[in-house]
C-alpha cells in the first residue's frame, strides 16, 4: 500500500480542517501542517470579542494545539515553520524554522495551500507607530489587549468600516474607550447598499461612535502617547490608540513565485476540484478565487464558512472522491452594537456596476417586519431588502435588525442555493410560534411583496427618489407625498411638503387628491401605505407608488439631517437642567413597557398615558424599536413635555 504524504501550508481554518477531515478519511496518510505562527486552529472570528471581554478567557480562542493534533489525529504540526518556497517540479517545499533559524526541504505527494490573507498596511506616513494596531492573529490580539491594560487609552480610532472594523469599534467601546470610526467610502459595511448601511450609521451614532465617512487618512502625527490623525479633508482626529482595518490581500506570493495561475487580485485560480494550475497542488480558503454563485463570475470571498467547506471537499478529493466546490454566495452576518447586519448574494451596487438598471433588469423591495409576533414580548423591527429579477430569480438580500436577521438571511441563502425563486419564498413553510416568528415569516413577506411587484400590484419609491423629486420644483408639482398615518404620528414626524389623510379617512376624502398627480402614500413601516395605494389604484388613480420602508426607513436615510450630535448635546443639557426636577419627582415614576411595539406604537402608548398623567409625574418607557429614541425627542418638543433622559 502506498502511503500518501500531504503537506498543508497554514494551520487555521482551511488548513486545520483539511488535515482533520483527511485523517478521518485516511488513517494511514502522512499529514504535516506547516504554520509560520505560534498558533493553529484558533478562533480568529472571536478575536474582537476577547478584546471587549465578551469572551473572557483567552484559552477559549485556542481550539486546538499541536500536541492535541498529534495525539488525537496523528497529524504533525510544525508551528513557527514558514514555507518560503514551493518547488513544484521536485514536489518539495522549502521551509524556514523560525525558532532554530534552520532552512530545510520537505517533500510531498499532495500540497495544500491554505495561507489565508493578510490585512493591508498602506504606506501612510506615521503608520508604524507603537499605538497603531491591526487585528488578525492571536499575537495581534494580545498586543491590543495588553496596550489597553497597560496604557489605559481613553480614545480609539478605527480606520475602516468593514465588519472587523465595526466589531472592533463595538468592542473597544465595550472596553470603555470612546471611539471614532473613519471610513473612506460613503458607507460602512460594503456588502450592504447605502440605505441599509444608513441603519448601521444611525445606530453607531446612537452609541456615541464618532462616525466619519468619505474621508481617508493622510498622515499619522505622533505626540507623546497621542496620535493626531490628519484626514484628507484636513480634519484632525486625536486618538490614544488606532486600529487599522482597511482591507485584506490574499497570501499568494508563494504561489506566484511557483508560477501558479493567479487572478488580478492575487487570488489563486483553482478549478471546481480545488486544484491549482500545477499538478498535486491544491488551495482553499481566503487565498483562492471562487465562483460567485449568482452570476457565476470569479470573485474573492474571504470568509470562514467557505474556507471550511472547501477544506472538507478537498480532503475528500485527496482520498479519491471527485467532489465539486460549486462556489459561494458570500453569506455573511455581523453584530454591530444593537444591530445585526446580514447579507447574501449580490447587492444593488454590484448590479448597477455591471450596467443593470432597477425597474429594467432587476427589482428591489425594502420591507419592515417584526422579529416575531408583535403581541409576544420582545419583538423588534427587521428591515429586509431583496433584489430579484422580473422572472422571480433572487439575486441577493440584506437584513438589518436587532434580532432574527441571522435566521432570515440563512433561509434566504438556502433558498437561493437550492435554486428557489421569490415564489418559493412565499410558499416556504417555516416554523412558527409567537416567541419565534409570525405566521407569515418576514421571509414569506419578501416573497409576497416581490410577487406583488412583479404583478404590478404595487410599485415602490425610495427615500432618495423622493428627495430627488422634491429638489426639482417642476417635478414637485406633479406629485403628492401622502401621509396616511394618524395625527399623533404626524406630530412626531412628517416628510417635508407632504399632505395628510389618515388611512381611515382616505376612502371618504380621496376626492381631495388630484387624480392627474403621482401619489406617493407613506406610513410608519409600509403596511398602511400599501393598503392606501391599493385603495387609490382601485379608484382610478393611475400613478401610485409606496414609499419603501415607511418613515422608519426614511428617517434612517436622513439621520444626518436630524443632527444627532446636536440632539445628544441637547439631551445632555436637558439632563443636567432637569436633574433637580428628576430627583424631585423620581418617586412618582410610571413605567410603560412598549417592548415589541413597532414605531409609532410606543409613541401612541406614551401619548395615551400622558392624557392622565398628573403634574410633575414622570413616565419611564421601555421600548425595543430603535426609532423610538429619536421619535420621543421630537414628540416631547412638539407637545411641550420634557425628555428627562
Ligand atoms: P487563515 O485562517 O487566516 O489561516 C491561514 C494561516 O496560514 C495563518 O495562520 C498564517 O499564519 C498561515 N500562513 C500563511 N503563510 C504561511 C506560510 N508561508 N507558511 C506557513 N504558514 C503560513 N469570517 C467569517 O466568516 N465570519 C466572521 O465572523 C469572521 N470574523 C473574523 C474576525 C477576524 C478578526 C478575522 C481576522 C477574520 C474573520 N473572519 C470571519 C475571516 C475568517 O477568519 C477567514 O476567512 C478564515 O480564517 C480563512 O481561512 P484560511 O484557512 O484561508 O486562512
Amino acid at each position: 500500500m502506498i502511503l500518501m504524504k500531504t503537506v498543508i501550508i497554514g494551520g487555521v481554518a482551511g488548513g486545520a480542517t483539511t488535515a482533520a477531515r483527511l485523517r478521518r478519511r485516511d488513517d494511514s496518510a502522512e499529514i504535516i501542517i506547516m504554520e509560520k505562527g505560534a498558533y493553529i486552529s484558533y478562533a480568529n472570528c472571536g478575536l474582537p470579542y476577547y478584546i471587549g471581554d465578551t469572551i473572557p478567557e483567552r484559552e477559549s480562542l485556542l481550539l486546538q494545539t499541536p500536541e492535541a493534533m498529534k495525539s488525537k489525529f496523528n497529524i504533525e504540526v510544525r508551528i513557527h515553520n514558514e514555507v518560503v518556497e514551493i518547488l513544484p517540479n521536485d514536489k518539495k517545499v522549502r521551509v524556514w524554522n523560525h525558532q532554530t533559524d534552520e532552512k530545510y526541504e520537505e517533500s510531498y505527494d499532495n500540497l495544500v495551500i491554505a495561507t489565508g490573507s493578510s490585512p493591508l498596511k498602506p504606506p501612510i506616513p506615521g503608520i508604524d507607530a507603537d499605538n497603531i494596531f491591526q487585528l488578525w492573529t492571536i499575537p495581534d490580539t494580545d498586543a491590543i489587549k495588553n496596550y489597553i491594560q497597560t496604557h489605559h487609552p481613553k480614545k480609539a480610532a478605527v480606520i475602516g468600516g468593514g465588519f472587523i472594523g465595526l466589531e472592533m469599534a463595538e468592542n473597544l467601546h465595550a472596553a470603555g474607550l470612546s471611539v471614532s470610526l473613519i471610513e473612506m467610502q460613503n458607507q460602512v459595511m460594503a456588502p450592504l447598499d447605502l440605505e441599509m448601511a444608513n441603519l448601521i450609521h444611525e445606530n453607531l451614532i446612537m452609541n456615541q461612535v464618532e462616525l466619519i465617512l468619505e474621508d481617508g487618512v493622510k498622515e499619522f502625527h505622533q505626540q507623546e502617547n497621542k496620535t493626531q490623525i490628519e484626514l484628507n479633508s484636513g480634519k484632525i482626529i486625536e486618538a490614544d490608540m488606532i486600529i487599522l482595518s482597511i482591507g485584506i490581500r490574499p497570501n499568494s506570493q508563494l504561489a506566484k513565485d511557483a508560477q501558479l495561475l493567479l487572478n488580478k487580485r492575487g487570488g489563486i485560480v483553482v478549478n471546481e476540484y480545488l486544484e491549482t494550475s500545477q499538478p498535486d497542488i491544491y488551495a482553499v480558503g481566503d487565498v483562492i478565487e471562487v465562483k460567485n454563485l449568482i452570476h457565476q463570475e470569479p470573485t474573492m470571498i474571504p470568509l470562514a464558512g467557505p474556507a471550511n467547506k472547501q477544506a472538507r471537499i478537498l480532503a475528500d478529493n485527496l482520498v479519491g472522491d471527485h467532489k465539486i466546490y460549486k462556489g459561494s454566495l458570500g453569506t455573511a452576518v455581523a453584530k454591530v452594537f444593537d444591530l445585526t447586519a446580514a447579507s447574501v448574494g449580490l447587492n444593488e451596487k454590484q448590479c448597477q456596476a455591471t450596467g443593470q438598471k432597477r425597474g429594467q433588469d432587476y427589482e428591489t423591495i425594502i420591507i419592515n417586519q417584526k422579529s416575531h409576533a408583535g403581541y409576544y414580548p420582545g419583538a423588534t423591527p427587521l428591515t429586509l431588502k431583496m433584489i430579484f429579477t422580473r422572472e422571480g430569480k433572487i439575486l441577493g438580500g440584506q437584513i438589518v435588525g436587532v434580532d432574527g436577521a441571522d435566521k432570515r438571511i440563512d433561509t434566504l441563502a438556502s433558498t437561493i442555493r437550492l435554486g428557489g425563486s421569490i415564489y418559493d419564498l412565499a410558499e416556504l413553510e417555516l416554523a412558527y410560534a409567537p416567541p419565534y416568528s409570525s405566521a407569515k415569516d418576514p421571509v414569506n413577506m419578501l416573497g409576497f411583496v416581490a410577487e406583488n411587484v412583479i404583478r404590478h400590484m404595487v410599485s415602490f419609491l425610495y427615500p432618495s427618489d423622493i428627495d430627488e423629486i422634491m429638489e426639482d420644483i417642476d417635478r414637485q408639482k406633479e406629485i403628492i407625498v401622502l401621509d396616511v398615518t394618524e395625527d399623533v404620528e404626524r406630530m412626531v414626524f412628517a416628510i417635508p411638503g407632504s399632505e395628510h389623510i389618515p388611512l381611515g379617512q382616505l376612502r371618504d376624502r380621496m376626492q381631495e387628491l388630484d387624480k392627474n398627480k403621482w401619489i406617493i402614500p407613506y406610513c410608519a413601516v409600509g403596511v398602511r401605505s400599501y393598503n392606501a395605494a391599493r385603495m387609490l389604484s382601485a379608484n382610478g388613480f393611475e400613478r401610485v407608488s409606496v414609499l419603501a420602508g415607511g418613515t422608519a426607513f426614511y428617517k434612517s436615510m436622513h439621520y444626518k439631517d436630524r443632527n444627532n450630535t446636536a440632539m445628544v448635546q441637547q439631551e445632555n443639557q436637558m439632563n443636567s437642567e432637569d436633574t433637580a426636577c428628576a430627583e424631585d419627582i423620581s418617586k412618582e415614576i410610571r413605567l410603560i413597557d412598549c417592548c415589541g411595539l413597532q414605531c409609532p406604537g410606543p409613541i401612541m402608548r406614551v401619548n395615551k398615558e400622558m392624557t392622565d398623567l398628573k403634574e410633575k409625574e414622570m413616565i419611564r418607557v421601555k421600548a425595543t424599536d430603535m426609532g423610538f429614541a429619536a421619535d420621543i425627542d421630537a414628540w416631547c418638543r412638539r407637545t411641550g413635555n420634557t425628555l428627562v433622559a
